[in-house]
């Protein structure tokens, strides 16, 4: 199809973020449910080859980058061969990791091999302490280490995605922003999107006040957006190693400009992260669809990818939560 994937508004759909596990080795307060989390069964999870078949369709389709997500991706056994098979399928040009970075210090190295050159690690703040309380577990040292082990192999950009949150670590804004001037991280600022409803209206923090907090250090130079930017916008220090971006989900609508398809680890397709409507890949796949099936059922999805989502009208006490925690769509 050489014009790819258009949707009814016009948007072109080359990017595909694919879950790999709904396992998490972390507990982070905004990602999964308080009162904890019931995992898919085994059987329901995608096998590798099953992705890696999804994955060949979507290049014919004219998706060319894919992000590797999860739950957290390191904690699936094979996860790096998985990965050496997914660089080498034809028509991918890219394929990044989005991980939390606990596993990435020993992993760094085989994940280089296997092609992976540019990696998305969370971190919401530099306080040890501070991490166990919002991940439940004590692995700052661990996510450090992993992403100074990333620096060190050559991965480039290495990003590191801050969710910001008023109480947390609003308190640390200014100080993770001036990791860019020791180092080439691309620091980005997430605004809290409602999946879990504690606190959510205490704990929102837009990404304009973050911007402020960032300028009272100095000027900030506007990076040109592009080139793999997605919905981030960037900003500098002057002479910085690093970027700072800031992902405005909800205060700054990015959705004129989605590119993106999800699957989440057991085979649902969704055409936007917030819109619970997902398309069953999973049966037709292990029911003898054909390729030219799957294909036009992911079609047919992307004519209805909805124009935009619409958590932020209304006041912020008023946002509804989703149904379905992060963890289990693949972030
Ligand atoms: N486990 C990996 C990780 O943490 O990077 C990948 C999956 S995680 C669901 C993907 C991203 O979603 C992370 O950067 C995480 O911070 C972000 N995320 C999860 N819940 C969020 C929320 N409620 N608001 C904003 N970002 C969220
Ligand atoms: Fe796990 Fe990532 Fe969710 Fe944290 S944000 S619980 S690391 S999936």
């Amino acid at each position: 199809m050489a014009q790819g994937l258009i949707d009814g508004y016009q948007r072109q759909v080359d990017y595909l973020r694919l879950s790999v596990t709904d396992r998490c080795n972390l507990r982070c307060t905004y990602c999964m449910p308080a009162g904890g989390f019931r995992y898919l069964p085994h059987e329901a999870i995608l096998r590798y080859e099953e992705l890696l078949r999804l994955v060949r369709i979507t290049t014919g389709l004219g998706i060319h980058k894919v992000r590797v997500t999860g739950g957290e991706p390191f904690v699936r056994k094979g996860i790096v061969s998985f990965l050496e098979r997914l660089c080498a399928v034809s028509g991918v040009d890219d394929v990044s990791v989005t991980t939390n970075g606990v596993l990435l210090q020993s992993m760094a190295k085989d994940l280089w091999h296997a092609g992976i050159r540019r990696i998305n690690v969370s971190l919401d703040t530099l306080q040890p302490r501070k991490y166990a309380a919002i991940t439940g577990l004590d692995a700052f040292d661990a996510v450090w280490r992993g992403l100074s082990a990333a620096l060190d192999h050559g991965f480039s950009p290495v990003k590191i995605n801050v969710v910001a949150m008023k109480g947390i670590n609003d308190d640390e804004i200014e100080t993770m922003a001036q990791l860019t001037l020791a180092y080439p991280f691309h620091v980005r600022f997430i605004e809290l999107m409602p999946f879990q409803p504690d606190a959510y209206e205490e704990r929102y923090l837009a990404s304009d006040l973050v911007v402020e907090k960032i300028e009272a250090l100095g000027p900030l130079i506007p990076c040109p957006s592009g080139n793999g930017n997605g919905p981030a916008r960037y900003y500098q220090f002057p002479g910085a190693p690093g970027k700072i971006g800031l992902i405005s989900p909800m205060s700054h609508h990015f959705c004129p400009t989605c590119n993106r398809l999800r699957i989440t680890a057991e085979g649902s397709l969704r055409t936007c992260l917030f819109a619970d409507r997902d398309v069953d890949l999973r049966h037709p796949l292990r029911h003898g669809a054909s390729d030219a099936d799957i294909a036009r059922l992911i079609c047919e999805a992307i004519e209805t990818k909805p124009e935009k989502h619409r958590l932020n009208e209304g006041s912020v006490p008023h946002r509804k939560c989703l149904s379905r925690p992060m963890t289990s769509i693949g972030g």
